[in-house]
């Protein structure tokens, strides 16, 4: 198989450090709201990954952690406790907090068909963990004790900045204003593997350390569990691409100075979900979340497919329009799927040739599309329906659709939902600004709508539209 390495961007074999056996990590989510359909289009990915890798013959262990400590609302140690401040929003604890988001989760998670991984620590049952791990730290040199804090001293490594691809400007902007606010650190990219003093008088959970009483960084949980659940050598590392600076360049950093030689061979970087007003993401509020697109009538696997329909290293735009189209293509292909005749057996060596060229897609950095192509090739073939069933089952175990489930896409009409009011409101905005004579605002909808693929009539009953065919 050939993946994008994030370390060396660069598409490379993937040779996993003991042969048939892949240690995979992932971050896991800041359980302090919902997951949003951005962070679930990550976890999709990697799961399509994961089970790519078992469908190739690999023994996998996955292991994800659940963060319900130290993630602070810029990356870079600065701002609110972002467990701290869900819990004071919904007047609850912390704890409780964090075990109703990862309930919530895991049934997400659930909806979408993602497996669980294989383990799921969070890292408050990590403590001693940490505090080995930060004391392994300190007795190397890497880490030194300052106002009371213990911090990691990137001036140690021979490279800090891992993922070249981004500037030493760029990355350094996450942390700018993180060594203005804690004069502590001795350089800028230094960052917190364990509190005592900070502003967080309000922090709930606490531990004793040798330091003193307080709560670890971020950065060391994520380091720390995949040592303590896949050993010294970490096959792929998962995550999206907003974790790959500072977190996972803090990872490296921590995991590499603690265990003595090289830590993690591949990086798995998702690009971001977005939609019209940029990158999706938890701390601007207002979000989309699997049940929202539920309570609009969508089966989320849905969602699942839209997913899998781009590639993972290609930022994608969310829009009800293209939810849309995905439903309709959906429900198209699970109509011919479930047409097909469940009588007779597969003939197996037929089917190989259709795998093959599964596997072909997969193997190409995970080519999600072209593998779901795939599956329409198999429909047009002159297959018996025995072996097309059969080879579907089998692109399904990676794909996850329930392709041959027959579940609806969506429960109301596609045609009567958010898209065409968006579009028919568009309309009437127009036809105001055309009798305001104001033909700049009459102008940039019309591009607007042409955007969308939508075509106008000026018909005697008024202006019709359909999509561009
Ligand atoms: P969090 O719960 O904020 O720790 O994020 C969970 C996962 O979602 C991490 O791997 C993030 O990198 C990823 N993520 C956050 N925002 C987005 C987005 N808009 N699109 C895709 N992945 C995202
Ligand atoms: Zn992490």
């Amino acid at each position: 198989m050939i993946l994008y390495n994030s370390l060396g961007q660069t598409k490379q074999e993937f040779v996993p450090h003991s042969p048939e056996k892949v240690n995979m990590y992932t971050c896991g989510p800041t359980v302090y709201h919902y997951a949003h359909i951005g962070n679930l289009r990550t976890y999709i990915m990697e799961d399509v990954l994961e089970k790519y890798l078992r469908f190739s013959g690999y023994n996998v262990n996955r292991v994800m952690n659940i963060t319900d400590v130290g993630h602070l609302t810029s990356d870079a140690d600065t701002g609110e406790d972002k467990m701290l401040a869900g819990a004071k929003r919904e007047h609850k604890s912390v704890l409780e907090i964090a075990k109703f988001y990862t309930d919530a989760f895991f049934e997400d998670c659930a909806k979408l068909n993602i497996k669980r991984p294989d383990v799921v620590e969070p890292a408050t049952n990590c403590i001693d963990d940490f505090i080995n791990m930060i004391s392994v730290l300190l007795d190397k040199g890497y880490a030194y004790v300052s106002g009371g804090n213990v911090y990691f001293d990137t001036s140690k490594l021979d490279t800090y900045y891992v993922f070249g691809n981004m500037n030493e400007e760029d990355l350094a902007v996450g942390v700018r204003d993180s060594v203005e606010e804690d004069k502590n650190k001795r350089n800028k990219t230094d960052f917190v593997l364990w509190f005592t003093k900070s502003k967080f008088d309000s922090q709930e959970l606490k531990w004793d350390s040798p330091w003193g009483v307080g709560y670890p960084g971020w950065h060391i949980e994520c380091s720390s569990i995949s040592c303590k659940h896949n050993g010294e050598y970490l096959d792929i590392h998962c995550g999206g691409i907003d974790n790959a600076f500072p977190h996972h360049t803090n990872e490296i950093a921590q995991s590499e100075a603690f265990l003595g030689h090289k830590w993690c061979g591949y990086w798995f970087h998702v690009l971001h979900l977005n939609d019209a007003r940029g990158k999706m993401s938890k701390s601007k509020g207002d979000f989309l979340t699997v049940s929202l697109l539920e309570s609009k009538g969508y089966n989320p696997l849905v969602y699942r497919m839209f997913c899998l329909q781009s590639h993972y290293r290609k930022p994608l735009t969310f829009s009800y329009e293209s939810l849309d189209n995905t439903a309709k293509a959906y429900d198209k292909l699970i109509g011919r799927i479930s047409a097909l005749s469940k009588d007779g057996v597969a003939v197996k060596e037929k089917a190989q040739p259709f795998i093959c060229a599964f596997k072909e897609a997969l193997d190409n950095d995970l080519n999600t599309s072209l593998g779901l192509t795939c599956v329409y090739d198999v429909l047009k073939s002159d297959l018996d329906d025995a072996t097309k069933l059969f080879v579907i089952g089998e692109f399904d175990k990676v794909l996850s659709l329930d392709l041959t489930e027959g579940k609806p896409a969506k429960t109301q009409s596609v045609s009567d939902n958010e898209a065409s009011a968006e579009i028919e409101a568009l309309i009437a905005q127009r036809t105001q600004a055309r009798a305001d004579k104001d033909w700049a605002t009459a102008d940039a909808i019309r591009d607007r709508l042409r955007e969308m693929n939508v075509v106008l009539e000026d018909t005697k009953d008024g202006i019709k539209w359909h999509y561009e065919k």
